[in-house]
């Protein structure tokens, strides 16, 4: 008996999960460049590149500004302690998330209260966080869970009539739009994760938040080192979260390319889409106004095991996305947590498949024929 996450691939992998940037030797080359220049100027904390990704990165999200810090996590947590939420609060978080997303809520002594998610996008919705709301909630924190937007107007219209915090996770959805607009410029601020495999990946850990609040980017500034203005004043309690010099260059490098990477990420989707509609549950379509930039491509199957079994045994990788919901994981669990049936139920149904700008024709083939080997295998036992 093995848990899902624990299979691997039988055979040698064919098609991995992702593919990271060691597959590229050209950009290596190029971002090797990026780092020696940082390393002979021995500007290792904030300064220049800093500066300028965040200059960048704030023009690229439609935002008057972005703060650089260490990770998303921290971008999270930053965001929620220089908005004041904090011990006593409540903060709204769907349970079908990254851990990180609750996480950063407990790390600011706050409570995280879990709302179920929407089947079909897989996302948190209006109607579902209104249903959750008490006298304690401060904030409310929307995830583009796997690079799709959430339908944030409705949520923007909840947060004004009941005065909350909005504050997006947007770690796995650098770049996706909502209408029109990017996302980390829809809330009071957007919160991202350079993490090495998100869709702008740094080489380590980094992450950024986007405001056009000028003194919440200021506050933000602040916290993430030391509370320090200037040199030597320590203004409140800050803490040693800042985005390193040598991320920042890498980034500004591979920012350049989101656009055309997303856009890939989205061609490959549409080709999953149209070969395997009718065989599996593919992702519905993003809706007008929305936007998915496939972060990960997630499918559902009510033999999701036997799916991950046969696509090992072919060599083709494959994750759960979340195995846990968050609300039911050692981390968090509460024993009086009411239910969230949808999360539950897609824990034990969802399944990511390799998606990956440079995945080649040869490697979607081979996709698409094992998840149809798989199929005819299903009708056949049915039959
Ligand atoms: C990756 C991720 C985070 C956390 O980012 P780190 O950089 O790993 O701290 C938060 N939320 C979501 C949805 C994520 O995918």
């Amino acid at each position: 008996m093995h848990t899902a996450e624990s299979i691997r691939p039988a055979s040698a992998t064919r098609v991995p999960l992702a593919r990271l940037d060691n597959s590229d030797s050209e950009l290596i080359s190029e971002l090797l460049g990026a780092i020696e220049g940082v390393a002979r100027s021995a500007a290792f904390t904030l300064g220049e590149e800093v500066a300028a990704f965040e200059e960048e990165f704030a023009a690229y999200c439609g935002t008057d500004h972005a703060v650089g810090v260490s990770s998303g996590t921290e971008a999270l947590a930053l965001s929620l302690r220089a908005l004041d939420v904090g011990s006593g609060d409540e903060v709204l978080v769907p349970t079908n998330s990254f851990v990180a997303t609750a996480e950063a809520v407990a790390l600011v002594g706050a409570t995280p209260v879990f709302v179920d998610v929407e089947v079909n996008t897989q996302l948190v919705t209006a109607d579902l966080l209104a249903a959750s709301l008490g006298p304690r909630v401060r904030a409310l924190i929307p995830v583009h869970l796997f690079g799709r937007t959430v339908d944030m107007a409705p949520i923007l219209q909840l947060a004004r009539e009941h005065q909350l915090h909005v504050i997006e996770d947007a770690a796995q959805a650098h770049g996706a739009r909502y209408r029109g607009r990017p996302v980390g410029s829809l809330g009071d601020c957007g919160c991202f994760s350079f993490y090495p495999s998100k869709n702008l990946g740094a080489w380590g850990d980094g992450g950024a938040v986007t405001t056009s609040d000028r003194q919440l980017a200021r506050r933000i500034r602040l916290l993430r080192s030391h509370g320090e203005e200037p040199r030597h004043h320590h203004l409140e309690l800050g803490t040693t979260a800042r985005l390193d010099a040598i991320q920042a260059a890498i980034l500004r490098i591979k920012l350049r390319r989101l656009d055309e990477q997303n856009e890939l990420r989205r061609r490959r989707a549409r080709d999953l889409d149209a070969a395997l509609a009718g065989i599996l549950a593919v992702p519905s379509p993003p809706g007008p106004g929305r936007d998915h930039v496939y972060h990960q491509y997630v499918v559902r199957s009510e033999s999701r095991d036997l799916l991950r079994e046969h696509l090992s045994a072919r060599g083709i990788a494959s994750a759960i996305h979340y195995p846990t919901p968050i609300h039911s994981s050692p981390a968090f669990h509460v024993a009086n947590n009411p239910p969230l049936p949808v999360a539950e139920h897609l824990a034990q149904t969802i399944c990511s498949l390799p998606i990956y700008p440079s995945m080649t024709d040869d490697e979607l083939e081979l996709i698409v024929a094992a998840c149809r080997s798989f199929e005819n295998r299903a009708s056949r036992h049915a039959a």
